[in-house]
């Protein structure tokens, strides 16, 4: 039988074949970091697709153990790439256990990011030139980070970007910080803004009760953080820009692109996308995780990397904007780490949870976390007088998603924490989980 490495047929052109065979050939053949997965290759004149299937899965663990040489692409000189500046160490935020130090090649990332804009006609129109961009992210993703959040904004432009915040943690912005964000974004007139959702949607609620006006940009990019519904629904209080979300990561660049129509397309120009889904019981075979392998970068060779997301496969692999090449999702459905699970235990993701979670009215921020098999916490920021409401509706709605066995406890705070990355992790559990007995084994199939 043909082996099928989707729950669906999707539709790649041939030399995504071709650069597959390439890199897998090549990085099993001469990159000491794939020493061990030489065994597993089948026979090389399988079908390509099967031969991927049957690798290792590439972990932020083993990019830890062998860096900087063991993924290096062969004939790359380290020493000759830091020295003329083409490439650097970056390391990423986050807790030990997140942090990758990576080979960094600012062209490959930029051409990735240009190639991503094709997927979506907004993108793809504010992006002709070198179009201004402010970003509103931690200073610990991405820009300058000063203690007391006193740069001037001169201090914080980088070429054509402006990075609006430069305080770790957001709970310390002031009215008057968030008026000097609105004041820079008035005067620099971003074509772009690109945030970070939970930023975003803080900032977009001071500007809906403060009545202050804010200039439009022509589209606004979702990165570093999966949208919340809720965060959406503060942002399109204030904004009527298109609001896009991008999707990929330090270690693979852009690998995902949501287009005009809602859906998102895969940047085939610059990646691979194996998926492994999970079982029926927990959401498959259309929800699983991705393992990317990246394209085009000439100094490194990154084959089938777990990125840390689930997505859900769209069942028709079609979409409206006309676009018919690479995977199709319905949705980016959050990571791994962050599924929770009902009280009989089957898995409930990001997605899931935040959809009925951002229905609850009056809500300015949240976190839900599961504390025991049968146990959750929904912690609340709102306005006093609707506290009441929140909890009858939340115990409902967390009870139907659940089950009617839940013990939904509702308590209300005055801000939500970022984690030491500087993102937020709004949906969360306590429960020990053995992610890998989660997925279907399609090695053996
Ligand atoms: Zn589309």
């Amino acid at each position: 039988m043909q082996f099928r490495p989707y729950p669906v047929s999707v539709a790649f052109p041939e030399s995504y074949y071709t650069k597959s065979q390439i890199l897998l050939e090549t990085a099993l053949a001469s990159v000491p970091g794939y020493n061990t997965w030489r065994k597993d290759d089948p026979d090389i004149k399988q079908n390509i697709d099967l031969r991927f299937a049957a690798m290792p899965i590439l972990t932020k663990e083993d990019l830890r153990a062998h860096f900087p040489e063991g993924f290096l692409y062969p004939g790359r000189d380290l020493a000759a790439g830091l020295a003329s500046k083409d490439i650097e160490f970056v390391k990423t935020s986050g807790t030990s256990g997140e942090q990758v130090t990576n080979i960094w090649h600012q062209k490959w990332w930029n051409n990735s990011e240009i190639a991503s804009w094709k997927l979506n006609s907004d993108a793809y129109a504010a992006a002709t030139g070198a179009p201004r961009e402010a970003i509103l992210a931690s200073p610990l993703s991405v820009g300058f980070k000063s203690d007391r959040g006193d740069l001037p904004m001169e201090k914080r432009l980088l070429d054509r970007f402006l990075f609006l915040n430069d305080l770790a943690d957001p709970r310390a912005w002031t009215d008057s910080y968030m008026d000097r964000m609105i004041d820079e974004i008035n005067a620099f007139k971003p074509v772009r803004l690109e945030a970070n959702p939970s930023l975003l949607s803080k900032l977009c609620r001071y500007i809906s009760k403060s009545h202050r006006s804010v200039f439009q940009p022509s589209l606004i990019v979702i990165t570093y953080e999966l949208m919340s519904q809720l965060h959406l629904k503060h942002i399109r209080a204030v904004f009527d820009s298109p609001v896009v979300s991008s999707y990929g990561s330090t270690e693979t660049g852009y690998v995902f692109m949501e287009c005009e129509a809602g859906k998102f397309h895969q940047n085939i120009e610059f990646c691979r996308v194996d998926f492994q889904p999970l079982k029926k019981e927990h959401g498959g075979p259309l929800i699983g995780r991705i393992l990317v392998t990246v394209f085009q970068n000439p100094w490194t060779a990154i084959i089938r990397f777990d990125v840390g997301d689930l997505v859900r496969i769209d069942e028709h692999q079609s979409c409206s904007c006309g676009r018919k090449e690479g995977l199709i999702l319905s949705a980016i459905e959050g990571r791994t780490m962050n599924l929770t699970f009902t009280t009989a235990g089957y898995a409930i993701t990001q997605r899931m949870a935040d959809e009925v979670i951002s229905s609850i009215d009056g809500l300015d921020e949240y976190k839900f976390v599961q504390t025991g098999t049968k146990t959750y916490n929904l912690i609340v920021v709102c306005n006093n007088s609707l506290f009441t409401d929140i909890v009858l509706k939340a115990h409902h709605d967390l009870k139907q998603l659940y089950g009617q066995d839940a013990t939904i406890t509702v308590v209300q705070i005055d801000a939500v924490a970022p984690e030491v990355s500087g993102k937020y992790r709004i949906i969360a559990s306590e429960l020990e989980i053995d992610e890998e007995a989660l997925f279907e084994n399609i090695n053996n199939q």
